[in-house]
């Protein structure tokens, strides 16, 4: 349980540690919170030759609003998501869904960043950016560029960014008027990662769904963006049948592994009911309720 031996680096600024990275290459880790990375060396499953620390550079913890769009620095905890008034005003499912997140003690170290960079389909953010529509700002030795959340996650641990790259930012629209979203993540217990989890973001107008999205957690190697289900939802007046269906639709895009949490059909099942309930909470506040 004891870490191999590894240089540390504590760069104060962006430039600085995209200029390490770049310089380190695939030998160097980036240190966030730690909470996923410093368990995965102490079982020797990593083992960089350097680690980056992200925690001095203040200016990825900042957390802003511009034309609509929620800039969050990617090393703002999920406690400071939490706390964080521009989210609660302009895209509560997300402090809403951090407080779902561990324990105080990981919430208070965890960030966004490093839940969205691992790749791990157990953590909850994936999902949530999925539904949302995220988009995420990468910088490396060649600058800057935007990926969406939907072209991403590759595999297992596996995203598209770089060896050189650095997570900056996370950019989320903020919920328009008459949309709604809800976040439902089935546990054993409090602090463990979720069984199976539903992110749903519904858009009414006029009485019918004008947008749709929907992605699970924790079933497949993955976050697994339901389109299919989201889209059987569009264009109609949503009701118990149609919401019963695009679970059905969601439980067909499910690939999960037996282990601790359960067997597979059991995981599968649970995303359909998290899917039926984050349905029916986003229509609800989509309606103002
Ligand atoms: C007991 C326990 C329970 C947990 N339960 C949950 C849960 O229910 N839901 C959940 O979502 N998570 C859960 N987690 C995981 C937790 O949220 C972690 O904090 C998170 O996965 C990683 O964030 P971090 O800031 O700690 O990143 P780190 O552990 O520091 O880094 C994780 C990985 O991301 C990379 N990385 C980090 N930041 C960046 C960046 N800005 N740019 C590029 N790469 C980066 C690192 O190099 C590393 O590979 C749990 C953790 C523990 C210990």
């Amino acid at each position: 349980m004891i870490p191999g031996n590894f240089d540390y680096h504590r760069p104060g600024s962006v430039d600085e540690a995209a200029a390490l990275l770049g310089r380190l290459g695939e030998d160097a880790k980036v240190l966030a919170g730690g909470h996923s990375l410093l368990p995965m060396m102490k079982l020797r499953l990593a083992e960089p030759k350097s680690l980056i620390d992200l925690g001095a550079i203040a200016e990825l913890r900042v957390i802003r609003e511009k034309d609509g769009v929620l800039q969050i620095g990617a090393m703002a905890t999920e406690a400071a998501l939490i706390a964080s008034d521009l989210i609660r005003r302009h895209c509560p499912l997300i402090a809403e869904a951090a407080a779902l997140i561990a324990d105080p003690q990981v919430r208070n170290r965890g960030t966004i960043g490093g839940d969205i960079a691992h790749g791990d389909p157990g953590n909850d953010h994936p999902a949530i950016m999925l539904a949302l529509g995220a988009s995420f700002v990468l910088r490396g030795g060649k600058g800057e560029r935007v990926v969406a959340a939907g072209d991403f996650y590759r595999a297992l641990f596996e995203t598209a960014m770089k060896a050189d790259e650095l997570l900056v930012e996370i950019r989320v629209p903020a919920l328009r008027p008459g949309t709604g979203a809800s976040y439902q993540k089935l546990k054993r217990k409090v602090g463990d990662f979720a069984i199976a989890g539903a992110a749903a973001v519904i858009g009414i107008k006029d009485g019918r769904c004008g947008h749709a999205a929907i992605a699970l957690t924790n079933v497949g190697p993955t976050a697994v963006n339901a389109e299919a289900a989201a889209a059987l939802l569009v264009g109609k007046a949503i009701d118990e049948a149609l919401i019963g269906e695009a679970a059905k639709l969601a439980m067909s895009a499910c690939a999960p592994t037996a282990d601790l949490r359960g067997p597979v059909e059991y995981k599968t099942r649970m995303a359909g009911e998290m899917t039926r309930r984050a349905i029916r909470e986003a229509l609800k506040r989509a309606k103002g309720g």
